[in-house]
């Protein structure tokens, strides 16, 4: 295991802001992972997991103890009954991934095509875009448990999946650490066509589209909306969605259509959000005074798409979160609502 010190965190993020952190082990292997704690146990200093860094926001302090990136590598494939399991280490690029199972022409993925990070970010908060979650295919888990000092495998149901969740990010926070992650895929099977978004890609052809093109399809339609890290497009220069769209009661809803009423404005129903009570953050967003494009210092709004806060270029994350503030508040107050962000915010 090397332990490096001081290491600027910004650039292991695709927020790119945040400071140094105190320790930084990146593990390439089990027990890289194991000496780590092991070293932050025994030195009794905080540990923070980072994958590919496009989940968080880091401090402007940055880390005081030990940041453990893993690194650990490795794709092995098994049959299962009809379907094939793949194995990825919590390490290896999330999108080289998808690549990889379409092109061995697997379904169940490839909707999730174009986000960043690592396989091992995916079941954190149950990755999920263009009508498919990795829930939906994660049969299981590896990962280091701290609490009882050993590997375990969790199975599917031991995670807790719910939208944008799971155990790994609520209830049992900070316990584990992911090391490799199974994944059931469907040799020859189709493509999932659920989302409007890609319907409308896909209007007017012939026949079935492809994995491939799929894959394609969703990488053209996330850039669009700077949601493909490209390193030409400040747009997406983020975390991705700022904030979650939120799951409203019946009564909350009521209240909301009220607002939406008294301006004359009417709520967005989306049957993939309606589905789950959910309504569009991004409306409300937009809707509370901020267009895309907005700007407050070396923070902003994307200007292709409303929930993405993006770093300018040298943004602090003071300016972020004032940012991020500024809209929770004016939404809060123009629509009774309360944005929850999504990204973690580390060393705060
Ligand atoms: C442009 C852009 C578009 C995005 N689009 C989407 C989208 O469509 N859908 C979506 O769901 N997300 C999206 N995201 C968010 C992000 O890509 C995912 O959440 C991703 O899975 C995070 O993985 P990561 O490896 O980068 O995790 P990090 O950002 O490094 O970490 C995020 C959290 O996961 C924990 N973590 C990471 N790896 C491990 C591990 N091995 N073991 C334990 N904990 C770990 C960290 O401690 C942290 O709490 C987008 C982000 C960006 C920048």
């Amino acid at each position: 295991m090397n332990i490096e010190e001081n290491i600027s965190l910004a650039p292991l993020t695709t927020l790119g802001v945040g400071g140094i952190a105190r320790f930084f082990v990146r593990a390439e292997s089990i027990d890289d992972v194991k000496s780590a704690v092991s070293f932050s146990t025994n030195k009794k200093l905080p540990l923070f997991i980072l994958g590919g860094g496009s989940n968080v926001l880091i401090s402007d302090r940055g880390w005081p103890g030990i940041v453990l990136q893993i690194a650990v590598s490795g794709v092995e494939q098994e049959a299962q009954g009809e379907k094939l399991l793949f194995t990825a280490g919590a390490g290896e690029d999330w999108d080289t991934f998808v690549a990889y199972a379409v092109e061995r022409n697997c379904a169940g993925i490839e909707c999730l095509s174009g986000i960043p990070g690592s396989v091992g970010g995916t079941p954190v908060q149950n990755v999920g875009a263009y009508g498919q979650e990795v829930s939906e295919t994660i049969t299981s888990v590896l990962a280091f448990d701290r609490r009882e000092d050993r590997v375990s495998k969790l199975n599917a149901a031991d995670c807790g999946f719910t939208y944008r969740a799971s155990i790994f990010n609520t209830t049992q926070r900070d316990r584990y650490i992911v090391l490799r992650v199974t994944y059931a895929l469907n040799p020859a099977g189709a493509p999932t066509l659920r989302y409007a978004d890609l319907q409308k890609y896909f209007a007017g052809r012939d026949g079935t589209p492809t994995l491939a093109e799929t894959r394609e399809a969703v990488r053209k339609i996330r850039a669009s909306k700077g949601m493909l890290i490209s390193p030409g497009d400040p747009d997406s220069r983020s975390a991705g969605s700022f904030f979650k769209n939120p799951v409203l009661t019946q009564a909350q809803y009521a209240e909301l259509t009220q607002r939406a009423k008294a301006r004359n404005l009417q709520v967005p129903s989306y049957p993939a959000l309606a589905q789950q009570h959910k309504i569009s953050a991004a409306w409300l967003v937009e809707n509370s005074g901020f267009a895309k494009g907005f700007g407050r210092g070396n923070a902003g709004i994307s200007r292709k798409h409303a929930l993405a806060l993006v770093n300018r270029g040298g943004a602090k994350a003071a300016e972020i979160i004032e940012l991020k503030d500024e809209i929770q508040r004016r939404v809060q107050g123009d629509w009774n609502i309360k944005l929850q962000p999504e990204p973690v915010f580390v060393g705060f």
